[in-house]
C-alpha cells in the first residue's frame, strides 16, 4: 500500500492534496488516475482515504471519503543524538529511529562532534519516507542544537537514560513506561566527562547496551529497538 504525505492547513474534511514530489510521484510513477482510491496521511495523527478527482504533476486533488484520527503514542520517546560526521550514517540512524517509533528526534553538537553540516531538507524527506513507508501517522521532528546542555532544558520533564559504554546498568528492569523518554546517545568520540556529569545533574540514569563498543547509529537504533519493541 502506497501511503502520501498532504499538508492539512487547509482542512480535509472534503478533499486533501497531494502537491510537490508526492503528486509527482503519484502521477508520474504510480500512474494514479481519476477514480482511483489514495491513501494519505497528514502527520498530524490522521489517515485519509479518498478518490482522486483531479491530477497533473503538480498537484492531485482526492475527494475525502474517510478520516481516522490515531492518538499520538504515548508516552513520547525522544532519541537525542550526538552529530556523527559521515551524514550517510545520521540519515540511517533518523531513518531507522522513526521507523522504530521515536516521536521527537534532537540532533545536538556534541563536545566530542567533529565540525560538519547537517542538511536539514534531506532530514525532513527521509523523516517523512520512513513515516509512509512505517504506516506511521504522526511525523516526528527534527530539531537541532547547539549543546547537550540546551537538550537537557528543553527535554527536563522527561526520564533520561544516556546510553554509556563504561556502565554496566543495563536499563531493562529500570524503565517506567508511564514516562516521557529521553534517550542519550554520543557521537564516534563518546560524551565528554563535562556531558556526562552535566546529565548525571539533570537526573539522568547511564545504561549499558551491551558489552561491546557499538558504533553511534547501532546504539541509538538498539536502545529505541529495547524500548519500543
Ligand atoms: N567513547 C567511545 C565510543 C563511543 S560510541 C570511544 O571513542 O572509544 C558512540 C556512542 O554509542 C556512545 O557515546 C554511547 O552513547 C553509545 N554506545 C556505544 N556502545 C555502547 C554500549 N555498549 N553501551 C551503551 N552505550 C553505547
Amino acid at each position: 500500500m502506497n501511503v502520501f504525505y498532504t499538508e492539512s492547513d487547509h482542512g480535509i474534511q472534503q478533499q486533501f492534496y497531494l502537491e510537490g514530489q508526492e503528486a509527482r510521484h503519484a502521477a508520474k510513477a504510480l500512474r494514479l488516475r481519476e477514480g482511483d482510491e489514495v491513501y494519505a496521511t497528514d502527520g498530524k495523527g490522521r489517515r485519509l482515504k479518498g478518490t482522486v478527482t483531479a491530477i497533473s504533476k503538480q498537484r492531485v486533488v482526492a475527494s475525502t471519503t474517510e478520516i481516522e484520527e490515531i492518538p499520538r503514542p504515548s508516552p513520547g520517546i525522544t532519541l537525542a543524538m550526538g552529530i556523527i560526521k559521515k551524514r550517510d550514517r545520521l540519515e540511517f540512524a533518523v531513518e531507522k529511529a522513526v521507523e522504530l517509533g521515536v516521536s521527537e528526534i534532537a540532533l545536538f553538537v556534541s563536545d566530542h562532534t567533529i565540525k560538519t553540516n547537517v542538511r536539514e531538507d534531506r532530514l525532513h524527506n527521509i523523516v517523512l519516507s520512513a513515516v509512509k513507508q512505517s504506516l506511521r501517522v504522526w511525523l516526528p521532528q527534527v530539531n537541532i542544537y547547539d549543546a547537550l546542555d540546551n537538550v537537557l532544558a528543553e527535554y527536563n520533564q522527561h526520564h533520561k537514560l544516556m546510553a554509556h559504554e563504561k556502565t554496566t546498568q543495563s536499563f531493562q528492569n529500570k524503565m517506567r513506561t508511564e514516562d516521557e523518554l529521553l534517550l542519550m546517545v554520543g557521537p564516534e568520540g563518546g560524551f565528554s566527562d563535562r556531558e556526562v556529569q552535566l546529565a548525571g545533574e539533570a537526573g539522568s540514569e547511564l545504561v549499558s547496551l551491551g558489552k561491546y563498543r557499538l558504533r553511534a547509529e547501532t546504539a541509538a537504533v538498539t536502545f529505541l529497538a529495547r524500548i519500543l519493541s
